[in-house]
């Protein structure tokens, strides 16, 4: 099955208006045939196409959507704040409200700024490391994904070797490629940046070790450097404090973005006092960056989260997704991979590759009303409910009998 009519013709005027027709990773021509690119609206843990399809939804805007979609006391501050004013020649009281909320929230955390993308928020920490180290070298694991600037993008087009003459690479979880990665920087090494968990595309997510993390932190300690979490995907649904508050390391840096503020574009870097003298004197502004709609449904967004265990939601929802999937994998003879925390669940086939089988199974189950990612981590909302997942799963079981019907069981 294609994708609809009217998405169809919506990409026909968009080649002809915009390069490529969609940017990024947003970009549907990267997901199997039959994905739509534009949507409609979305309620809850549902999304609509533009030719009226409904599907349950584990992408969740890749993220943003933590509490789902038009969430109500979310909307309604972001609505009492517009009325007031959104981009004025300053911040709102919301700026101070929501900084002092990052700092009693967030266990490491002594004082916040705010960007409005994940990328500024990353590229902001390395700003903050060095002009606190007066370091150049920076370590990042081996396809990590820290955003689409210059010294981040997985593509690298338009952009120089100088870009990221300053980077070392290590391997994520493994401690001996830190050490040898910090050797190779000498005295020269301002930070050491980390994802909250390995959530690379297409491989199997690894939450990290508390060895790892542990050492990673004694590294960063011994040689003065800053310790930078990327909690940008991760963040408000592995743990409310900080998702390294799971193995017990505190960094001096974190990146957020996404889930912040339940879809309004806000980012956020927090950061321990030794570096806010750094972070004072870093040049680092945007001309909405303290726009006061988006700080007003980060508020509502954190009292929901606080009020009502989102990670603890969340992490039960996709449980419940993954045990069934798993049964199902298995009664289909089937098997599949599922790693990383069950909150961004992500589902890869043995023997595929190529995720043809993947693609194949995603595909039938977006014909059946469940858009699921073949590749990439998904995300649970606080908007899934148990029958909302029981009724993905009859569509997940009706996709494994169509794949294994056309691949063969074992
Ligand atoms: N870091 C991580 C871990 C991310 O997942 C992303 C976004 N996918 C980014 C940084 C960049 O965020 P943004 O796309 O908002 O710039």
């Amino acid at each position: 099955a294609g994708a609809g009519e009217r998405d169809h013709l919506l990409r026909q005027r968009a080649l002809k208006v915009v390069p490529g027709g969609m940017t990024g990773h947003l970009n549907a021509a990267q997901l199997p045939a039959g994905y739509p690119q534009y949507f409609a609206r979305g309620q809850g843990c549902r999304v609509w196409d533009v030719d009226g399809r409904e599907y349950i939804d584990f992408m969740c805007s890749w993220g943003p959507n933590l509490l789902g979609h038009a969430h109500p006391q979310v909307d309604e501050a972001a609505r009492r704040q517009q009325a007031l004013g959104d981009c004025l020649n300053g911040p709102t009281e919301r700026f101070v409200e929501l900084a002092e909320r990052f700092v009693a929230r967030t266990a490491h955390a002594d004082w916040a700024l705010f960007q409005k993308n994940g990328t500024d928020a990353t590229t902001i920490c390395l700003m903050v490391a060095r002009a606190a180290t007066g370091k150049r070298k920076v370590l990042v694991a081996t396809k990590a994904y820290h955003g689409a600037d210059p010294w981040c993008t997985p593509v690298p087009v338009g952009i120089t070797a100088e870009d990221r003459a300053h980077l070392i690479y290590y391997t994520y979880n493994d401690t001996a490629s830190l050490d040898a990665a910090v050797a190779k920087a000498g005295d020269d090494l301002a930070a050491i940046v980390c994802a909250a968990f390995k959530h690379d595309l297409g491989v199997d997510q690894e939450l990290p070790t508390a060895a790892f993390a542990r050492h990673a932190r004694q590294l960063c300690d011994k040689a003065g450097a800053a310790l930078i979490v990327d909690e940008v995907r991760a963040g408000m649904r592995v743990h409310a404090g900080g998702s390294w508050e799971t193995v017990g390391v505190r960094p001096d840096l974190c990146a957020w973005s996404k889930s912040i503020a339940n879809g309004y574009a806000l980012a956020a870097v927090t950061g321990v006092d030794s570096l806010r003298d750094a972070a004072t004197r870093i040049y680092a502004t945007g001309s909405f960056w303290s726009g006061g709609v988006a700080m007003a449904a980060s508020l509502a967004t954190l009292d929901v989260a606080d009020a009502q265990d989102v990670v603890g939601h969340v992490q039960a929802m996709g449980q419940r997704l993954r045990d069934g999937i798993a049964a199902q994998a298995a009664s289909h003879g089937m098997p599949v991979r599922q790693t990383g925390p069950a909150a961004l669940p992500l589902i890869l086939f043995e023997d595929d590759p190529a995720f043809e089988k993947g693609s194949a199974f995603t595909v039938e189950a977006l014909r059946r009303g469940v858009y699921l990612h073949p590749r990439h981590n998904m995300f649970l909302s606080l908007a899934h409910t148990e029958a909302d997942i029981d009724q993905a799963l009859e569509a997940t079981d009706a996709a494994f009998a169509a794949v294994s019907r056309r691949y063969g069981s074992r």
